[in-house]
């Protein structure tokens, strides 16, 4: 890995992001810091710049199509391309025991459609390399289809939702949106869908649904075009999203994203991962 290998981060300003950043650049890649607050970005960017790392900043708030257009205009002037894309960007509004949908549309637009706008935006824009360009998104095993506890009850909705046959992006869009319309009723108590920490789990199960169907969709590119997209729990952090109550250090959480960022040039897609291992979904 070189400067000239380019890393896009969202949400990068703090947290996780922000370590997955720092830990990025110093393998000696150029990281583009993004966060959808400029000066806030300025900020953080400004850190890791006078630690010496190759690391530019740009604004980008992935739920906001203008910013993510001027973003992509930026990249193709200034960088004509970028090699690793890191969506880390996400919310969650629920802590502790409780389980509040009240901000269930900004979890799921953000840790879902944001998540799926920038891969739209940026797979265009990947380099044709030897390795592989690499998507990693930063999920969650709140979201795992077939998780033992948390996990949506319908069996043939979850069947559908893991054959790569019946999956579909107009499958996890209806499955989220009658998820919405029965919060907009107030009937998603009794819905069947995860019991923790509800809206969460169905944008992270979102994401990873998400995750598999963008694999076999890239999985005829050519050799020296490939793209490879895997997600992963980076496990319970401290961050201002746990309310710095989780139990393992952003450096910890970053770990894993950033090795599968960098994984030698193995076909590895379409895979969840934890502590640098697989799991299932
Ligand atoms: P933080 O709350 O510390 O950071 C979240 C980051 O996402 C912030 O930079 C925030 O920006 C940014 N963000 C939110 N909305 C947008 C948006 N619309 N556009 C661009 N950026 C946005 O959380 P973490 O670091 O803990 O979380 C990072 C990722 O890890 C998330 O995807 C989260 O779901 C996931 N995760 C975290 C776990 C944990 O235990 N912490 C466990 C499992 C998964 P701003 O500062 O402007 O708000």
């Amino acid at each position: 890995w070189s400067e000239e290998t380019i890393a896009v981060v969202t949400g990068a300003n703090r947290g996780i992001g922000f370590e997955i950043a720092r830990q990025l650049a110093g393998h000696g890649l150029t990281v583009i810091l993004t966060s959808r607050d400029t000066s806030v970005g300025i900020e953080a960017a400004k850190v890791l710049q006078e630690g010496g790392f190759n690391v530019d900043v740009h604004q980008l708030d992935v739920l906001d199509g203008e910013s993510i257009s001027a973003f992509v205009e930026w990249i193709k002037e200034k960088y004509g391309g970028i090699d690793i894309l890191v969506n880390n960007a996400g919310v969650n509004y629920n802590l502790g025991s409780d389980n509040s949908v009240e901000f269930a549309r900004q979890v799921i637009d953000t840790n879902y459609y944001g998540t799926k706008n920038m891969i739209k935006a940026m797979i265009p824009l990947m380099r044709p390399s030897a390795a592989g360009a690499r998507i990693v998104n930063v999920s969650s095993r709140l979201g795992k289809l077939n998780g033992r506890r948390n996990r949506i009850q319908d069996a043939a909705l979850r069947e559908e939702l893991m054959d790569l046959e019946t999956l579909s992006e107009e499958l996890i869009d209806r499955t989220l949106s009658t998820f919405r319309q029965q919060v907009d009723d107030d009937t998603w108590q009794s819905g069947g869908w995860p019991q923790t920490f509800t809206d969460y789990s169905l944008s992270k199960l979102a994401v990873n649904a998400y995750t598999r169907l963008v694999a076999k969709e890239l999985s005829d590119r050519q050799e020296g075009e490939k793209i490879y997209i895997n997600c992963y729990c980076p496990g319970w952090v401290k961050t201002a999203m746990t309310g710095w109550a989780g139990n393992i250090s952003t450096e910890h959480g970053a770990d894993t994203g950033v090795w599968l960022a960098l994984l030698p040039d193995e076909a590895v897609t379409g895979k969840f991962f934890a502590e640098r291992r697989e799991i299932n979904f």
